[in-house]
């Protein structure tokens, strides 16, 4: 039996739009089915957060034609300053100290947002089914069969592997009855965008404080990204100051490093609760981006990791197609896990203990953590690593994050 497109994606957020991207060389039918149009001011994926992309991001992205697009709203970061308040410890990181030109780079998701959906639309094998949501699925003899309600009708559509790029609260996992590991951080991170006094010079800052970390992302020269966590008892308090209020809160905690805080523009609040899905993939049904694993931002490695997942997923299918293997084979996410599931544990164990070490009040563990900041700072070779890892290219990576081609 024919089925009317060979993967279908749930979810054009961030992850699902990058996978389309990926997947359209190899020419097969792709749908894509998106909930929120991309001007809607509500599109949670694209908003005015500021995304901190990392080398291994910058890479996929080239290599799926986005980072061209993406390229005018991007600004460097060229080093990165650590601290913790109230304690000697900091480690600082310069792109001068490696063979880079930057650590990484800054972007606002809703520039990113509008160059992937330009690249995903340039396809012709790729159709766009916007606004839709997803109702229910089911596997049948022509694959998956998937329901959508569509422009006030429902629309029934096959595919040969269906995709949850859905997000945390992904329906996908719920209605394929995967169960999900969760913990409730209690925090809540405010996103807003200030204009510093001082140039940023293309730092980055992250201050762990005792209620969570503060960091500003430099997004021009004298603007920066501000990501200030507060537990989550506090948001409505911090939400509702006036600007004045909220710009002395900040420096109280953040300091004068770049100055006064002159402009703080508009405030968006974001849970910080930890999802990890027990399994990630079923006969002919696979959970990418947020569904799979939703982290904590401490360390900005959300969806630098769900990107990975796309290339390295991306690879897999490509090479069951050499091989003229069909797409419903699950032999392709077999081998994806198997390539994933060590970059993925690897960094959700990181920004774990990274959350839970900054917020532990154990005065033994004060100076253990002043101790270990410091000796990232002053030797070469740990710090090294640490940039590795902080770069996305440490340990097993897809080939195009090791520079080569699929
Ligand atoms: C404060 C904050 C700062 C962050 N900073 C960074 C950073 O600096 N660097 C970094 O790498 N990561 C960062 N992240 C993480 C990053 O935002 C996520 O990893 C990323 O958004 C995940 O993208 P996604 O496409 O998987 O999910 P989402 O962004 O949630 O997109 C899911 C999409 O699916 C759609 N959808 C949902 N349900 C349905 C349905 N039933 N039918 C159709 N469509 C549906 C939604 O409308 C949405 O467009 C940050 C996160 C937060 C909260």
């Amino acid at each position: 039996m024919s089925r009317d497109y060979d993967v279908v994606i749930i979810g054009a957020g961030m992850v699902g739009a990058s996978l389309a991207c990926a997947l359209a060389p190899s020419g097969l039918r792709i749908a894509v089915v998106e909930a929120v149009t991309l001007k809607n001011d509500q599109q949670p994926s694209y908003d005015d957060r500021g995304l901190t992309l990392s080398l291994s991001s910058k890479r996929i992205l080239e290599h799926i034609g986005v980072w061209e697009n993406v390229l005018p709203a991007v600004n460097p970061i060229k080093k990165i300053h650590v601290s913790e308040q109230g304690r000697f410890g900091f480690m600082h990181l310069d792109a001068a100290q490696t063979d880079k030109d930057e650590l990484g780079h800054v972007v606002v998701a809703r520039s990113l947002g509008q160059a992937l959906h330009k690249q995903m639309l340039s396809y012709e094998n790729i159709t766009l089914i916007c606004p839709a949501e997803l109702k229910c699925f089911k596997q049948s003899e022509a694959g998956m069969s998937v329901e959508l309600s569509h422009a006030g009708h429902s629309e029934l559509i096959t595919a040969g592997l269906l995709v949850g790029a859905d997000g945390s609260q992904s329906l996908v996992r719920r209605l394929a009855a995967i169960n999900t590991k969760e913990h409730d951080f209690k925090q809540t991170a405010i996103v807003a965008n200030v204009s510093t006094q001082k140039p940023n010079l293309a730092t980055a800052f992250e201050r762990f404080t005792h209620h969570g970390p503060v960091a500003l992302l430099p997004i021009d020269k004298n603007r920066s990204v501000l990501v200030f966590t507060v537990a989550a008892e506090d948001a409505v308090r911090y939400m509702s100051m006036t600007e004045k209020q909220f710009i002395e809160a900040v420096e109280t905690e953040f300091g004068r490093r770049l100055g006064k805080l002159e402009h703080i523009g508009q405030r968006r609040s974001y849970p910080i609760i930890f999802i990890e899905a027990v399994e990630q993939y079923k006969q002919q049904l696979i959970l990418l981006g947020n569904a799979a694993h939703s982290i904590h931002p401490n360390s900005a490695q959300g969806f630098n990791l769900g990107l990975r997942d796309v290339s390295g997923l991306a690879e897999c299918v490509f090479a069951a197609i050499e091989k003229g293997v069909d797409v419903d084979d699950i032999s392709i996410l077999e081998n994806y896990i198997k390539l994933r599931l060590p970059d993925q544990q690897r960094v959700m164990r990181f920004t774990n203990r990274l959350a839970s070490s900054f917020y532990n009040k154990n005065p033994l563990l004060i100076p253990a953590r002043n101790l270990a900041m410091l000796m990232l700072d002053t030797m070469p070779a740990v710090k090294e690593t640490f940039i590795q890892q902080a770069m996305g290219i440490a340990g097993l990576q897809p080939r195009v994050v090791r520079g080569q081609q699929i």
